[in-house]
């Protein structure tokens, strides 16, 4: 009896060999240099953070060696799936112009290199492990889950490795004649690798963002075919699956460094060569409480979650902008000196990745994204605020849509000039900034409206002045009527003037527009008031000053 025996009592109806898949799948016919990534997402959960990096990463390094960058869907663990946990990430990735050149989803597949589900794959798996087997470096481990708990334990109390290697391996040392009795038996088996390293020994490899790794070579005999549902795990699937869709870079989190030696054993058992790889730091963060450095936690921060972007509006640009640089630190420096230039032209260099811990805050993001919409016209920014309304308020996208004009000019105020205004961070948030613009918000409920401010005096005078408003063709013309009216009613026309004597005078200009401001928007600070007074026009002020009126004589 032979190992191919062996090989042909366990996969007796795989004929295809490794040499028909090369065939299938060859070497693809890019140009010199182009790097071939993809993004492996085990559809467990949603998209966090750290998944998103690397996409991003993933990504540039493609577009900008005008390589390919693919989407695998790691989903041989079943029982771990989550519904719609796809179709979230494909959207995510659409949603920031990440899209894959090759994938599968929804019935379509794009790419010669596919199926891109490794679900399935079995049979291509198969054929794999059919061959290691053959070739003596794959067996059949007949050891019960019980046998294998009890080894661990008392590996635990001996203080030894646990695992199953060396004299551990019990089933390694089977016969082939004694495998194949088993198997005919009905003994229920997983396939374990047979691994080729000595634990004793360093294993060295080159990560690119790490730089030069040591780590004991493997000696670990790890199951490569679980019985239960004959699919590979997921260091099998992947080393085939890179192997035969011709990855040339593999991007993903540390926590993988520590199985490279298995990872490279594994490919050299086939004697294919390994990608490079390209291992992740955590993604870190400060601490609200201590101040101090830690690792964003999927449970406990709202940003480690890419849903949250979504759900405050943030633009996609600022998202990437700040993704970017955390991936390489000198990104923004790039990025103001070629500011024409898309993201995906950057030179990313995995060794100027930090290696300790990638550090993302989300000042840091308010601040792009700050800077983002200060940039933007007002028809962008309405069309920002929309479509995130659309999806998570529908009274304010309703106001949007029925008062698009004044939104427009409400989004225009000191806009398109030298120094625009900075204070929207994202779409959701414009709403609590704006809303005293609609009559509906502005009128609904007086407490509301007014909470933020203490009395206003001199009601009277407001009145007044609503009275003499007109629609100004410039901001000078608007201030002149102004102080003229301050001087008329016996306020300094500039602040200035009455500190000088304040015994002169009731008050000073400056003191009438905060007045106003007040009244007619319910806050202490706003944007420009003489747009306000634009938009808002004569017979609204008058409207608002008379409501307040009723407020504070209520
Ligand atoms: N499916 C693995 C994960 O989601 C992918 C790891 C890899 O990129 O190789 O963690």
């Amino acid at each position: 009896m032979t190992s191919k025996d062996l090989a042909d009592l366990i996969f007796p109806n795989i004929d295809k060999t490794i040499e028909d898949y090369e065939k299938m799948y060859p070497e693809r016919d890019l140009e010199e240099g182009a790097k071939v990534t993809r993004f492996a997402p085990s559809p467990t959960g949603f998209m966090h953070i750290g998944n998103f990096l690397s996409a991003v990463i993933d990504y540039v390094l493609a577009k900008n060696s005008k390589g390919v960058f693919y989407l695998r869907n790691e989903d041989t663990d079943k029982t771990r799936e989550v519904e719609n946990a796809v179709s979230s990430i494909m959207k995510i990735l659409s949603t920031y112009d990440l899209y894959p050149d090759e994938y599968e989803f929804q019935e379509e597949t794009k790419g010669n290199y596919g199926p891109y589900i490794q679900s399935e794959r079995k049979e291509i798996y198969h054929a794999f492990i059919k061959h290691l087997i053959e070739i003596g470096r794959a067996y059949p481990c007949f050891c019960t889950r019980e046998t294998l708990e009890e080894q661990r334990k008392n590996q635990e109390m001996d203080k030894e490795r646990t695992g199953y290697y060396g004299d551990y391996a019990f089933c390694r040392s089977l016969t082939i004649e004694e495998q194949i009795e088993k198997i005919k038996a009905g003994v229920p088996y997983v396939i374990r690798f047979k691994s080729s390293g000595d634990f004793e020994k360093k294993f060295i490899f080159d990560d690119l963002v790490k730089g030069r790794i040591e780590l004991p070579e493997n000696d670990q005999d790890v199951p490569i075919m679980k019985s239960d549902n004959q699919l590979p795990t997921y260091h099998f699937a992947h080393l085939v699956d890179d192997h035969l869709m011709r990855t040339t870079h593999v991007v993903r989190g540390e926590e993988w460094l520590s199985s490279v030696p298995l990872h490279i054993d594994l490919f050299r058992s086939f004697g294919f060569r390994p990608p490079k790889y390209i291992h992740i730091p955590l993604i870190m963060k400060k601490d609200e409480e201590t101040g101090n450095a830690r690792k964003i936690s999927k449970r406990k921060d709202k940003e480690a979650s890419m849903s949250y972007y979504e759900e405050k509006g943030y633009p996609t640009y600022a998202v990437i902008e700040a993704i970017m640089t955390i991936a390489n630190s000198n990104y923004e420096e790039w990025h103001q000196a070629h500011p024409e230039k898309d993201f995906t032209d950057f030179p990313f260099s995995p060794k100027k990745m930090s290696s300790s811990g990638a550090y993302f805050d989300l000042e840091k993001l308010d601040n792009i994204s700050k800077n983002y919409i200060s940039r933007l016209t007002k028809e962008e920014v309405y069309n920002g605020v929309l479509s995130w309304a659309k999806k998570y308020d529908a009274d304010f996208c309703k106001h949007l849509e029925d008062e698009k004009e004044k939104s427009l000019a409400i989004f225009n105020i000191e806009r398109e000039q030298k120094k625009p205004r900075k204070d929207y961070i994202n779409w959701s948030s414009i709403k609590s900034q704006v809303s005293y613009f609609y009559e509906d918000y502005f009128y609904e409920d007086k407490e509301k409206t007014y909470q933020e401010l203490e009395e206003v005096e001199n009601v009277e005078l407001l009145k007044e002045y609503a009275s003499t408003y007109q629609d100004y063709p410039t901001e000078n013309e608007w201030f002149e009527a102004m102080k003229q009216f301050a001087i008329t009613h016996q306020f300094a026309p500039s602040p200035k003037m009455y500190q000088e004597d304040p015994t002169l005078y009731q008050g000073h200009v400056g003191m009438i527009c905060e007045a106003l401001r007040r009244v007619i928007t319910g806050r202490k600070e706003t944007p420009n008031l003489f747009q306000i007074l634009a938009i808002l026009g004569k017979d609204e002020l008058q409207k608002r000053i008379q409501f307040y009126q009723d407020y504070i004589n209520q």
